[in-house]
This record gives structure tokens, sequence and C-alpha cells, in this order.
């Protein structure tokens, strides 16, 4: 990886987003409630797949053989109480059964679901799986068939992270924003209702939520023109029943409650011409005694806050915590994790419901590992902060103030503000990102994909905001950060690694070293594991008490989803969708040379064996001559990188997601390159027409830099 493209990666997050027990000795409610001998045979039976109710969903810790939301339980602790595969035998784990995916230009981050003996997981382009849990057949495929041109406002590859089941039905919410109801025994549509304005920048990647009858699901797309929110629909029938922003309109349209008019107070200028951002991409957590649905919400767009709010303000509710009522949709508290977020901290990493002892009294909280590196217990009835710490390297802040709830931010740390170049660690692929943490009620120990990293921003000061292109109003050049007597700072190395974490006293109870940072979601069981896959294609698995690693195989494919656990027929079975995507695969291959999409299933005594793996196909990189002039180039690198770098990757590298553009024929011919990149001949596969935005000689710059890239690659 090149200096430049290293400096540049963190960038990808930006688009991305589009496009989130007990304790001395009281056993939680999960722990006590489940009784790990029941098995899947006899949960409730049923003769139509997925017959799941809200008993069902809400007692779903007393079905361990099953795995009925994407994590497990409603409280989202990726906890399994099944221990049939435990630390003292799991040398005999091995392949039960493997599924091909097949696009494996494309990632995988879904964790399955398994009701009954069933899986049902979504896999890349919005499409459903529902495969024999025990055998891995394949019992029918959906494929939505997403609008090829939508593809364009998708920032961190084809995505898509679960689905939700309810009486009989799958849902899963699409790329070009359609929340569909799939007949879980046909695998047919039922409904499908179009959940945001084609007229934006929105996407879903993230997985629905289904509470009492209503699907709840987000949306993506805070760096290209999108207003955040949350809707409700009926599960039967795909009518909307509420929907909450999560960011002020247009004061003078009026506003939709008193929580956006309050809002509307910490903002300032024209925020809404540009939709304000906020998105709540990833995942939602409920509790059924208070009844409150949790969810994170993204960053503001643009990043820099002075573009975005001129003159300042906390903008309410960017990268916060937020808590409805799930019956009506109205606002009941939120705690905001990153005043004035400027630097993509958002706060859509999972949030995990716990009952925690502390300081002697018992806790109902909310855990949360923020991008921004910080480590918050928030009590789940009011949203005050209990404690904040830091889990990873940090320099934005110097740590909380518990008394307001509101960082002590590090001096100069608003770019903006300060008009040099600034290194800001963690940077925007975040101290933990989307991959899924896990909490354990046994150990009492989070266990997070922990990464450090950095970026330097530097405010644009020829911005000018546009349709078509990601709008963080920042440099996309590489810039060398400098202290504040223009000496440069050294930025730390990116890494990664599993972090277990005491939410108790805030700190590392260990730490299991990972090559580098990328690196899967994670699951832990009641047998003492935790099991986690790797970005350089593995799948670990570590003592939950002390992190010894016990055992590890080869995925044959950079692992980014989660894996889960459940049983059929007396066998424990855990299983993980491989395949290498999301936002670090926009600048980095994953460490193994090529991708492929597949379930894989694990248990005792397995003798499966996955095929030999592919050789990586041999390609010519035959560039034209260098054209233009350095100044074209620079022109051009610019705007690959506000327009190109979310699909093409960062660095014009390509990684293993779409076409590497320094391989492309079109290089070689003018008029081609306009026809795909202005006229959008390409169009029906997913690539853009710029011509509305872009002139020939902005996408001439585009290809002088590219075939700069492509000869200085092909010189190396
Ligand atoms: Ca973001």
């Amino acid at each position: 990886m090149t200096r430049m493209h290293r400096i540049l990666l963190p960038a990808a997050v930006a688009m991305a987003l589009a496009a989130c027990s007990g304790q001395n000795g009281q056993k939680s409610s999960e722990q006590s409630s489940a009784p790990s001998s029941q098995t899947a045979s006899q949960a409730p039976a049923s003769t139509r797949p997925a017959m799941v109710d809200a008993a069902r969903l809400t007692n779903a810790d007393k079905e361990p053989g099953n795995w009925l939301t994407t994590g497990r339980t409603y409280s989202g602790r990726r906890f399994s109480p099944l221990k049939q595969i435990n630390d003292s035998n799991i040398g005999d784990l091995g392949l039960a059964w493997h599924y091909d995916i097949g696009n494996n230009n494309h990632g995988q981050e879904a964790t399955p679901v398994v009701v009954d003996g069933v899986m049902y997981v979504s896999t890349d382009m919005s499409r459903v799986l529902a495969l024999n849990a025990k055998t891995g057949k394949k019992i029918w495929e959906f494929d939505p068939e997403v609008d090829g041109a939508w593809l364009l406002h998708v920032c961190c590859g084809f995505v898509n992270r679960g689905v939700a089941v309810w009486e009989g039905k799958v849902y899963v919410g699409t790329l070009d924003g359609r929340l569909i109801a799939i007949d879980a025994k046909t695998g047919k549509q039922i409904w499908s209702t179009q959940t945001f304005e084609k007229s934006r920048g929105y996407a879903i990647t993230g997985a629905p939520l289904v509470v009492k009858g209503k699907v709840i699901i987000g949306n993506a797309g805070g760096e290209n023109d999108a207003r955040g929110y949350v809707t409700a629909y009926d599960a039967e029938t795909g009518k909307q029943l509420w929907r909450f922003y999560t960011v002020p309109g247009n004061p003078a349209d009026g506003f939709e409650n008193k929580a956006m008019e309050t809002a509307a107070k910490t903002w300032t200028g024209e925020w809404w011409k540009n939709g304000g951002g906020g998105v709540v991409w990833n995942s939602f957590s409920y509790d059924p005694e208070l009844n409150l649905i949790y969810f994170g919400t993204g960053n503001g767009a643009e990043w820099a806050r002075s573009i975005r709010s001129p003159k300042g303000g906390d903008n309410l509710f960017l990268s916060s915590i937020v808590a409805l009522n799930a019956d009506t949709g109205e606002y009941v508290w939120h705690y905001q994790e990153v005043p004035g977020d400027q630097w993509d901290f958002d706060s859509c990493q999972n949030v995990i419901l716990a009952d925690l002892t502390i300081d002697g009294k018992p806790r109902k909280v909310l855990l949360h590992a923020q991008k921004n590196g910080y480590f918050f217990v928030l009590d789940r009835e009011t949203g005050k902060p209990i404690s904040i710490k830091a889990f990873a390297k940090v320099n934005w802040a110097k740590g909380y103030d518990m008394a307001t709830g509101r960082p002590v931010f590090a001096k100069g740390i608003r770019y903006d503000e300060r008009g040099k170049p600034t290194l800001v660690v963690p940077g925007p692929m975040g101290a933990h990102n989307w991959y899924p943490m896990s909490f354990d009620p046994m150990t009492k120990l989070v266990y997070i994909p922990a990464q450090d990293n950095s970026f330097t921003f530097e405010l644009d000061k020829h911005y000018k905001r546009k349709k078509l292109a990601s709008n963080l109003g920042i440099m996309f050049e590489a810039v060398t950060p400098v202290d504040d007597n223009g000496r440069p700072v050294t930025a730390p190395k990116a890494t990664g690694s599993l972090l277990a974490w005491n939410p108790v006293t805030q700190k590392a109870a260990w730490r299991a070293e990972h090559i580098g940072p990328g690196n899967g979601g994670v699951l832990s069981t009641a047998g003492n594991l935790v099991v986690e896959g790797t970005a350089d294609g593995k799948i670990e698995i570590y003592k939950a008490d002390n992190g010894e690693m016990i055992w590890s195989t080869p995925a044959q494919s950079g692992v980014v989803a989660a894996p889960m656990t459940y049983e059929v027929d007396g066998d424990q079975y855990v299983a993980i969708a491989v395949g290498w995507g999301g936002a670090y695969a926009l600048g980095a291959d994953s460490g193994v040379p090529v991708n492929v999409n597949r379930v894989l299933a694990f248990k005792l005594g397995g003798t499966d064996k996955l095929p030999r793996m592919p050789q990586p196909p041999h390609r010519e990189m035959n560039p034209p001559a260098p054209t233009g002039t350095p100044k074209t180039i620079e022109a051009g690198l610019h705007i690959y990188h506000r327009y190109c770098a979310g699909c093409h990757g960062f660095g014009a590298v390509g990684a293993q997601l779409n076409p590497d553009l320094r391989y492309s024929a079109a290089l070689d011919n003018k008029d081609i390159w306009f026809s795909i990149t202005s006229d959008g001949a390409l169009q029906a596969g997913g690539m853009g027409a710029f011509g509305s935005e872009l002139s020939h000689d902005d996408l001439s710059a585009i290809r002088d830099y590219v075939i700069s890239r492509a000869n200085a690659t092909k010189g190396q």
C-alpha cells in the first residue's frame, strides 16, 4: 500500500454510510432463564417455518438452539448458552457443511438467523438465502434485483447485515431502499414498500428488527444527501406506522415533534439542504420491560462542521444513542457521544443491553464501544452516562467530564478552526466500527473487534456541495499532519485486536493481537469460547476467560461478518458468512489472494472439506503512455476521490470489490471513457453517469490520474 493510499484509506468510512448480567454473583435475567439443556427440537412446534411471535422474540434466550434475531436476543448480546462445543473438546471441531454464495467481488456482512432448523441469511446485493441448517442445502433464494443505477449511492460495498423474521415471514432492507417481506416457506415476496425518496442519496445495508409486529428499519447515506430517520412498518401489510427523524429539517416547514424543535436550536446555517446526516445505518436493540428501542446515529454531513453548521453547535442528534417508545416512535431520551462531531465518529456500532452491579447497585445498562475510542456505560432507563473510558488510542479528547457527560476536546482538534492538517486518533475507520461486539454474562466481559488507526483532516477551502459526490468538505490529497509549529507529526500504525473489556472496571481483561485492522464481528458462548473471523482469512476461537487461542482454521476469504451458533437434532453448530467487503476492502486486500463468498458451519466431528483454494486470475496491466500534466493529474486525484473511490478504491487500487480501473481497457480511448463515465454506457451494471456534474475536462483529469497510477504500479 502506498503512503498516500494509506492516508486516504480511512475516508472510505465516510462514504459509507453510506454508506450499528449479573455482577457479584447476581445472575442476569438472560443467564438465569437459559436452560442450556434445551434444544431446538424442543422449541415451540410449528408446521410453518419462521413462526416467530412476540413471546418467542421476548424470550429468545430460552431457545438456546435458535438464533432468532441478528443479535440473538433483543439485548443484542450475541452470546449463546450452548456449550456442547467448549474449551475442552474444541480440538474435535470440524467443518459440517459449506454453501457457496457466489458474487465473489462483493463482501458478506450478515449474521445468519436460525429458526427451528432453517437458516435465513442475507448476502450481497440484498439477496436472501434459506438453507437447511443441518445440511447447508438451499431451500430457496430471493433476489430483489436491486436497481443497478442505485449502486452509485452505496459507499462501502453492496452489503447487507441481516434479516428479521416474524409469523412466517422474512424481512430484508434492500440497497435501493425497499423493505420486503418474503414468505419463509416459499421464498416469494409478500409485500414491498419503498422506505426513502429516490431523489436523495440513501441506501440500506442494516438489518431490520421486529418488535411486537412492527418492522423497524433505518438507512444509510449520511455523506450523500440524507436526513436520518427510523421507521416502523406493519409486519403484516408494510404500512408505515411511525417515523422518527434524527436531525431537524428546514424550520420553515415546521417541526415533526418537540424533539426536533429542541434539536434545531443546536444547528446553524442551512444544514437541511444537504440532509444533515445522522443516519441509522446499522442495528437496533430493544428492552421489553422498558418498551424502549435503542440505536446509534451517524455522523453529520458535511464532515466539516464549519460548512455543515457554520456557527457551531452540538448538532443534535448526530453521533448519539437514542431511545424511542417502541409503540409510538416517540422520543424518550438521547445521549450525544460526540457533540458537534466533525471526525466521522458515527455512533452506529451495535448497542448491547446488560444488567450489571456497579458500586454495589444493580443497574440496567447500555454498553457501547464508539468509533471514537471510548467505551460508554449508560443507564438505559435515563440515558445518563455511568462511566466512560478509552479502550483504544485516542488523541481527540482528554476524557469525559462526568458532571456534564461531555468530552474534553483536545486543543486544536477542530481542524477547520485550526487551519492546518490535523492528525486525529482514531480515524474514520474507528476504534470499533460496525463489526459487532459481544457480551458474555458469565465472564461479564465485552469482546470488541478493536483497532487503532488515525486520519489527517484538512478543511477543503474550495469545497462545493455536489449531488453525485461524497460531501465531506475535507481534502482528499495526501497531507502530512503538522503540529502547531508546522513540524510533521508521525501517525501511529494501524493495528487490530480482539479486546476483552470489563465494563464495570472499564479495564482490559485480555487482548489478542491480529495482523491488522478490519477484523470480523464476535460471538461468545457458555462453552467459554469467543469466536471471530479475521481480515487475513481465518476463523479463530479463544477461551473467553483468558484469551488463549485454542482453535483456528482457514476461511479462504477475508472475514468481516460475525459468527453465530445454533443446535439441530442434538448437534451444536457454529456458522459464519465469509467474504471480504466493507470500507477497508475499498483500500486494502484481505491478505487472501482470492475471495470466495460462503456460509461455513462447524460442529464436533464435522468432516466436510473446502475445495482447493482457486488461483487468483492472471491479469496483464497495459496502460496507455502517461497522459495529462502534473496539474491535471493532481486535479484528477481530487475528483477521483470525491466521485470514484467509494467504489473503485482509494488510490485507484480497486482491491477485490469493483473493477480495478488501472486494468481498464477504456483508458485506451477517450471516447469510450466518456461514453461510460459521462453518458452511462455501463449504468445497468451499477456504473454511474456523471455527465450532469463532471465536464469532459474533469473526466479527462480522472483518466490522467488513473493512467498515472497504472503506470506507477507497472513500474514498481
Ligand atoms: Ca460515517
